[in-house]
């Protein structure tokens, strides 16, 4: 499909970075299509991370999504989910490309200001959890 879902995580909220980071998503040719200011659950974070509940960061990851607002939305464009992964860089910030958001933005591999959505399918779930349908224009 031509979406992806994306969040932005509580570091990059705590510091100010809404707006920075809405406009390179918007200047990368990205139509924000829902959009809203929330706050995962730790239950919430458990489910949504359920994938790497087996990894040694699982607990950390689910404290810090869990512990301040997010900014969630869904974003449209041609190979949204792939060129979404290549303007946020690399999951390290230290490894991130140029340009990129968690160069930009992020501070370590934990707090690393955004996330993506992986595959087609996963972002339609994502996006499930978070929207309505009458909340996605
Ligand atoms: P995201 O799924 O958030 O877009 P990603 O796909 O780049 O990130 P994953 O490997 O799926 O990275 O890990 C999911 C998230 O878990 C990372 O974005 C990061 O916040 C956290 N994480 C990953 N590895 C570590 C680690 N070694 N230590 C702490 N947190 C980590």
């Amino acid at each position: 499909t031509n979406r992806t879902f994306t969040m932005i995580k509580p570091d990059a909220v705590e510091k100010g970075h809404i707006g920075g980071i809405l406009s390179m998503i918007t200047e990368a040719g990205f139509r924000i299509v829902a959009l809203k200011l929330t706050q995962l659950t730790v239950a919430d974070a458990k489910e949504f991370y359920a994938v790497h509940s087996e990894r040694p960061f699982y607990d950390e990851l689910v404290t810090f999504m869990s512990r301040g607002a997010i900014v969630a939305a869904i974003l449209e464009k041609d190979n949204a989910v792939e060129d979404f992964r290549t303007l946020i860089g690399a999951t390290n910030p230290a490894d991130a490309a140029e340009g990129t958001i968690r160069k930009k933005y992020a501070t370590s591999m934990g707090e690393n200001a955004v996330h993506g959505s992986d595959s087609d399918e996963n972002a339609a779930i994502e996006s499930a959890f978070h929207f309505a349908g009458r909340e996605q224009f």
